[in-house]
């Protein structure tokens, strides 16, 4: 999954990206609002972390333009004030959630959870293909009943494809998904990913479920 986080405040950006990491998240951050736009319009994320008071553009006037031009991912508003009004104007505006500072990471991760639950297209967060299954809550990934450890690279690439099965997705998909903003797509390394990523979930195992589609790109089935 793939946030982008928009904030100008340098150590609660880092401190946000670090922990979002640390929960196998992909994280861009922008510090201002044009920037965030300017990303959010032409990446696909899963999710936006927006805080209302940034230079130049603010928070609202950010989502507002991102709801006027139907992108609809959902969007976590954070505000320096727990005022009514910041909350009212930010949800009218087409925002999910709200979240005044101070906030604890704890809480701020179990709003990110609940909210790319409500998106996803799976109950529970147990996402299944064959007998491989992975669990979006607690980030484990078993198959027959066997613990499989993914770094975090992995495991997000898998969730992605699990998250698609059956679909052939292609490495432009993938980069715009799983990698962050500065990755370059002239390098193998989504091969190289998806080559460790095998070696994890397939060797070993009579039914390999990750397939390659020559000259397009990869899909996961049984
Ligand atoms: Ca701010």
């Amino acid at each position: 999954m793939r946030i982008l986080l928009v904030e100008d405040e340098e150590k609660i950006a880092s401190f946000v990206a670090r922990g979002l990491k640390e929960a196998h998240y992909v994280v861009d951050v922008a510090a201002d609002g044009e920037k965030g736009l300017y990303l959010a319009e032409i990446n696909e994320y899963d999710l936006l972390i927006l805080d209302i008071m940034l230079p130049g553009k603010d928070g609202i006037s950010v989502c507002r333009e991102l709801r006027s031009k139907k992108i609809d991912l959902p969007i976590l508003m954070l505000s320096a004030k727990d005022t009514i009004d910041d909350k009212v104007r930010g949800l009218n505006f087409g925002a999910d959630d709200y979240l005044a500072k101070p906030f604890a990471f704890k809480e701020l991760l179990a709003r990110v959870q609940a909210l790319l639950r409500r998106s996803a297209p799976v109950k529970g967060g147990i996402l299944k293909i064959g007998d491989l299954e992975l669990n979006q809550l607690t980030h484990k990934v078993a198959r027959d009943g066997k613990d499989i450890d993914l770094t975090s690279k992995e495991y997000a690439l898998l969730e992605y494809m699990m998250l698609n099965a059956g679909k052939v997705i292609t490495r432009t998909m993938i980069s715009e998904h799983v990698w962050h903003e500065n990755f370059d797509s002239f390098t193998n390394v989504i091969d190289v990913y998806m080559n460790y990523l095998r070696n994890k979930i397939d060797k070993g195992f009579k039914k390999p479920l990750i397939h390659t589609v020559r000259g397009s790109g990869y899909i996961i089935q049984t």
